[in-house]
């Protein structure tokens, strides 16, 4: 029972028929003038129009890319390369994805000067905070769209006013949110917006930066002026027609999704307080994405709980992916006031749209037992169970 969309999710059958014959017979590089390269050509054209199109921007404006990762680094440190003799200063939050923290943590380094916006406990950044923060140094704000690990929702288009009243690039790690709640770059007010296909049923090693029309950053890479020079390198066809297939898919079902994970979701978040006792949960309960939920129970640690639930069968997190190889407490958790012990106790939950109401019941059935069963073996655990 796969429970970790947040983390990635299978490749939608649909996708990949549709992906198949650009590994065989259509394997043209599209910088290419005969039929076989323009075929390629026309597919990535296709495909760069569902992407445009699920996130209401111009086909120009976006540049396919090997994933989120790659997104967030070209958007910012392509901003702070080019704009480093306006000012040195970024503004992001606490709980950002390891591929903005870890970028911002280098500029740091650099000599660039970032301010962390707080959080709070329901782990949602201030938009007073945000003022405060910027000086005439700011050259950027990049703040998620929804967080990987407790999936709370950033207050994205006031933030984004603000940046462009000011004159501040405004960028946003929307890998999360795409395909999952309505993303549309004029009404957030974006300059750049990160997305990845592996987490709306794409395949893994493909995503897309859209950069707002007339907003001018520095290349990373620099090569066959590939993607207008931001991105060069043979594009990855296969990969392209995969995520432009997901994002036409996810268009189509946006709202139907959404109405039945947040249904689901709420059964789950209910049912799992409901029989555990001193158990909470993580984040905002509802400004949280329609597949989230995360938890935590007292006197229970986290890696033990997902080996437990892999027992029974369960693929579930804690923390997220990227930080379970490490023995750090989640940066996400902690920033919203946890105690390391309390976030080494966490559960995320992150729902598909294969999911059933049935694989609900079988989870928080498993919840309880396993929670039960570690809270007989703990020493912490002073309570009945
Ligand atoms: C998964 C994820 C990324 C990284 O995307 P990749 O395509 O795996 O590089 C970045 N940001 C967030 C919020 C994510 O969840």
């Amino acid at each position: 029972m796969y429970m970790d969309h947040s983390a990635t999710s299978p490749v939608d059958p649909e996708v990949f028929e549709a992906m198949k014959p650009y590994f065989t017979n259509e394997f043209g590089n599209a910088s290419t003038l005969y039929s076989l390269g323009r075929n390629a050509k026309n597919a990535m054209e296709a495909a760069r129009q569902e992407v445009a199109t699920i996130i209401g921007a111009d086909t120009k404006e976006i540049i396919f890319t090997s994933g989120g990762t790659e997104s967030d680094n070209i958007a910012i440190l392509g901003t702070a390369r080019k704009l480093k003799n306006k000012g040195n200063h970024i503004i992001t939050s606490d709980i950002e994805h390891p591929a903005v923290e870890e970028t911002c943590k280098y500029l740091e380094k650099n000599g660039y000067k970032v301010t962390y916006l707080p959080v709070y406990e329901e782990g949602i950044v201030r938009v007073k905070d945000l003022e405060a923060a910027i000086t005439d140094e700011t050259i950027l704000i990049t703040i998620m769209h929804a967080n990987n690990e407790i999936g709370t929702i950033q207050p994205i288009a006031e933030i984004g006013k603000i940046a462009n009243e000011r004159g501040i690039y405004f960028h946003t790690d929307a890998v999360q949110t795409v395909g999952k709640i309505p993303v549309n770059v004029s009404e957030m007010n974006v300059d750049m917006l990160s997305l990845s296909s592996h987490k709306l049923y794409g395949p893994k090693g493909i995503g897309a930066l859209y950069i707002k029309k007339g907003v001018r950053i520095e290349p990373l890479m620099y090569g066959g002026g590939h993607e207008r020079g931001f991105r060069p390198g043979t594009e990855n066809i296969p990969g392209i027609v995969g995520l432009g297939k997901a994002c036409s898919i996810a268009s189509q079902n946006l709202e139907s999704n959404a109405r039945k994970l947040t249904n689901l979701r709420d059964k789950l978040i209910d049912a799992v307080l409901e029989q555990n006792k001193d158990s909470y949960l993580n984040g905002h309960r509802t400004k949280r994405l329609p597949n989230n939920a995360n938890f935590r129970f007292d006197a229970i640690e986290g890696e033990s709980l997902i080996l437990n639930l892999d027992f029974k069968g369960i693929a579930a997190s804690t923390g997220s992916a990227c930080s379970s190889t490490k023995l750090e407490a989640s940066h996400v958790l902690l920033a919203i006031g946890l105690e390391k012990e309390e976030a080494h106790g966490s559960l995320r939950i992150s729902l598909g749209i294969e999911n059933t109401e049935e694989d609900i019941d079988y989870t928080v059935t498993a919840i309880k037992e396993v929670v039960e069963k570690l809270r007989k073996m703990s020493p912490l655990w002073c309570g009945a169970v």
